[in-house]
């Protein structure tokens, strides 16, 4: 079963709060006012100097608050910054305070100093702080004695301020903005997934079918990969790179290759398939951490996710990790070098962080589906299962049903005969050779199925291709079965049986994995079922045989004759098929029943029956007993002549059968005759009911004729029998049949 995981909502880098500004700002105020204040030249110098102490402190605090933002090649925050800061304000101040041209170089050096803080983009700004603190100094004014030179002072502090406070701001602005595209990707996707509804249950409310699940599973892969190249883009945007992109296992098991399933920005040469051990991925994989290539060496080994690596600067490798599951990598690269350190590496693992999360919801969310439409197969195959009565009908399906709900790639059902002795097949899937359609032993059969019976037990089997001995699953003779990775047969035990088994199930799978407790629980739940369902099944074809059936001569009656006539009779008519109908009576019963006894004339009755049934042609003719001492028998795709010669057949036949019987001792035996009377479809009639009144015609011109004959009812009557030729007599209410 699979584990569920919240996924919980990215958190985005922090965004550096502006204190060095406001210190400064402070500082900046401090000094103005202090100059305006009209203090002695000491006071002001210290003041000056306590304001100026003011900005290393800021960078201190600011370097402390956020070490990554001050982070250069790869180095902790440059402590030495506010320093020499703070060494040039003390300088200044032990040479008198602020004047005279040593006074402006060490403020130059505080220059330099915040230049180095804040960086190339400081550049202008720090050389505007020092023009405005370097100028007054060599005019000579004296700080504190004019209003200009107040205000080159405070110009002098606000530029100071604004160097590291400037660079700030942009790192801040930058945070900013990355801070809302994440919160915009994470609202974007999930206002998808709220969109397509696949949060939720399923929106009809009801079962949870495969219609369902495949639809859901498109609209998780959909929105994940949404959520993928978004994250990219947003990586390519936030950090400056040239491309970034998300590689993932190539298959679910299989962790040797990578393929890129979402990328962003100059992508042109980007190989899509990578080894999982190859290069910066490998190391990201051992480390289980960021991996970043600061500088890389013409045709670095390590680089191999382009094909061309001549311009690149610098590329970073992070695992796809959310708790101890691993989903790949996700790559950044740059053209200028150091580009993944500090901020932007922080930032490149939140998205990290965030992509791993959606792929583990995604993962964790199909699973879901995917359980809830085998739970929702498995309800089907019961219901599927107790809606047949046909014993061939539950065994279909069973073994079609099954794999709905476990991945089988074979399955077969057999039923024990009602003494138990005996399993036969009744329907199989999957397997290269069909199984054997006789019964096998139970007893005398080293067979899994018939082995399950026996002991009433669940056999599995596993790791059958490495096993030396391949099971034999159904009769001996059936020999071993092959090509199969692990097989489970089951009892089929119905409720009530006290657990007397009635059946076997065997599942079948030809690859890994093996059948695990939940799939036999599965199955024995649905067996169980199975088992009642045959139990009603069996009991429902035998009150169906009894009603269709002639309990003295166990032919169908006169009602299934019906019904079977009819539905011949519908068949012919599209293929235009002939039939012929023979009805047959037996001569002078009356007098048999009279003379032996009715016990003798059922078994008059008995021996006829006996006939008819091995004459008629499995499947296709049917011999039935039509009532009293009346039998009929349809033939199909026979003319009245072939009829008419199989009526001769059986009535010699008939003929030539000696009933003997004890008569006080003595035993007594007699013969019996029968006459027949044929007729044809559609060469007579093409209506059920004429066709049975004609051969009834046909039958009735036999007895009329000296009986033991048999006539084809025609317009020129042909009889035969054992006095050809004679006339055939109209008796009263029976019509002429010609
Ligand atoms: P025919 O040659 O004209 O047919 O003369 P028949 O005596 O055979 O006359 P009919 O066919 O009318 O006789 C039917 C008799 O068969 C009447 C009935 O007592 C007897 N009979 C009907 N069903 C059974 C049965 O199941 N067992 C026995 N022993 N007799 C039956
Ligand atoms: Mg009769
Ligand atoms: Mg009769």
């Amino acid at each position: 079963m699979s584990r569920v995981v919240t996924t919980r909502r990215a958190q985005p880098p922090s965004t550096p709060q502006p204190v060095t500004e406001y210190l400064l700002l402070i500082g900046t105020f401090l000094s103005v006012a202090a100059g305006f204040a009209d203090l002695d030249r000491a006071d002001l110098g210290a003041l000056r100097a306590g304001a100026l102490c003011v900005v290393p402190a800021a960078l201190a605090v600011r370097s402390w608050r956020n070490p990554s933002l001050d982070a250069r090649r790869g180095k902790r925050a440059p402590l030495w910054v506010p320093g020499l800061l703070a060494l040039s304000v003390v300088g200044v101040q032990a040479l008198g305070g602020i004047a005279g041209p040593v006074a402006a170089l060490a403020l130059a050096a505080a220059g330099a100093a915040s230049l180095g803080a804040g960086g190339r983009r400081a550049l202008p700004w720090t050389l505007i702080a020092l023009t405005a603190v370097l100028f007054p100094g060599w005019l000579g004014l004296a700080a504190g004695a004019s209003a200009l030179s107040q205000l080159s002072f405070a110009g002098a502090f606000i530029a100071a301020a604004l160097v590291p406070g400037r660079a700030l701001t942009g790192e801040r602005v930058a945070h900013e903005r990355t801070r809302k595209r994440l919160r915009a990707l994470e609202d974007e996707s999930g206002a998808l997934r709220q969109e397509s509804g696949s949060a939720g249950t399923n929106r009809r409310g009801d079962v949870y079918g495969a219609q369902d699940r495949d639809r859901d599973l498109r609209t998780i892969a959909r929105e994940l990969q949404h959520d993928m190249d978004r994250a990219c883009q947003v990586l390519v945007s936030a950090t400056g790179a040239r491309a970034a992109a998300v590689y993932r296992p190539d298959g679910e098991e299989d962790w040797n290759r990578l393929v890129v399933v979402a990328k962003a920005g100059d992508t042109g040469d980007l190989v899509d398939d990578v080894g999982a051990r190859d290069g910066i991925f490998g190391a990201a994989f051992k480390a289980g951490a960021p991996v970043c290539l600061s500088s890389i060496r013409p045709e670095d080994p390590r680089v191999v996710h382009r094909n061309d690596t001549r311009a690149l600067g610098s590329v970073l490798a992070l695992p796809l990790v959310d708790g101890d599951r691993r989903w790949g990598v996700v790559l950044l690269d740059a053209d200028q070098p150091d580009r993944f350190d500090g901020p932007h590496r922080a930032l490149a693992g939140h998205v990290a962080d965030f992509v791993a999360r959606l792929i583990t919801r995604a993962v964790d969310l199909s699973a879901v589906r995917e359980d809830m439409r085998e739970n929702h197969a498995f309800y089907e195959a019961c219901r599927e299962v107790s809606r047949h009565v046909r014993i061939d009908e539950i065994a279909r399906a069973v073994v079609t049903s099954v794999g709905e709900f476990v991945h089988i790639d074979a399955a077969a059902f057999a039923l024990c005969d009602a003494s138990g002795e005996t399993l036969r097949v009744i329907d199989a899937v999957g397997f290269d050779r069909p199984p054997p359609r006789e019964p096998f032993f139970v007893t005398a059969t080293e067979g899994l199925l018939a082995q399950s019976v026996r002991h009433r037990t669940v056999i599995e089997r596993s790791d059958l291709q490495d096993c030396s001995r391949l099971p034999v699953l159904f009769g001996r003779d059936a020999g071993p079965e092959t090509g199969f990775h692990s097989l489970l047969v089951l009892p089929l035990v119905p409720p009530g049986s006290e657990g007397e088994p009635i059946g076997s199930v065997v599942v079948a799978r030809r690859t890994w994995p093996d059948f695990e407790p939940a799939d036999t629980e599965r199955l024995q739940v649905l067996l169980h079922q199975v088992g009642a369902a045959v139990s009603n099944g069996r009991l429902f074809t035998e009150h169906e045989t009894r009603g269709v059936t002639d309990g003295m001569t166990g032919l169908p009656n006169h009602r299934r004759f019906q019904e079977v006539l009819g539905q011949k009779i519908a068949a012919s008519e599209r293929t235009g098929m002939k039939m012929s109908l023979l009805l047959m009576d037996i001569d002078r019963f009356k007098s048999v029943n009279d003379t032996y006894g009715h016990p003798m004339g059922d078994e008059v009755i008995r021996r006829l029956a006996k006939l008819l049934g091995g004459t008629a042609r499995d499947g296709t003719d049917l011999a039935a007993r039509y009532g009293g001492e009346e039998f009929c028998l349809l033939l199909e795709g026979t003319d009245a002549q072939g009829a008419l010669v199989l009526a001769d057949r059986i009535r010699e036949s008939f003929k030539q059968e000696v009933f003997v019987m004890n008569e006080g001792g003595r035993p007594v035996s007699f013969r019996c005759t029968v006459s027949i009377g044929v007729a044809n479809w559609p060469a007579d009639t093409r209506d059920q009911a004429t066709l049975i009144e004609l051969a009834d015609q046909a039958l009735y011109v036999s007895k009329e004729g000296g009986r033991d004959k048999a006539t084809c009812y025609s317009r020129q009557a042909s009889t035969r029998g054992s006095e050809p030729g004679r006339a055939p007599v109209t008796g009263p209410g029976r019509p002429r049949p010609w």
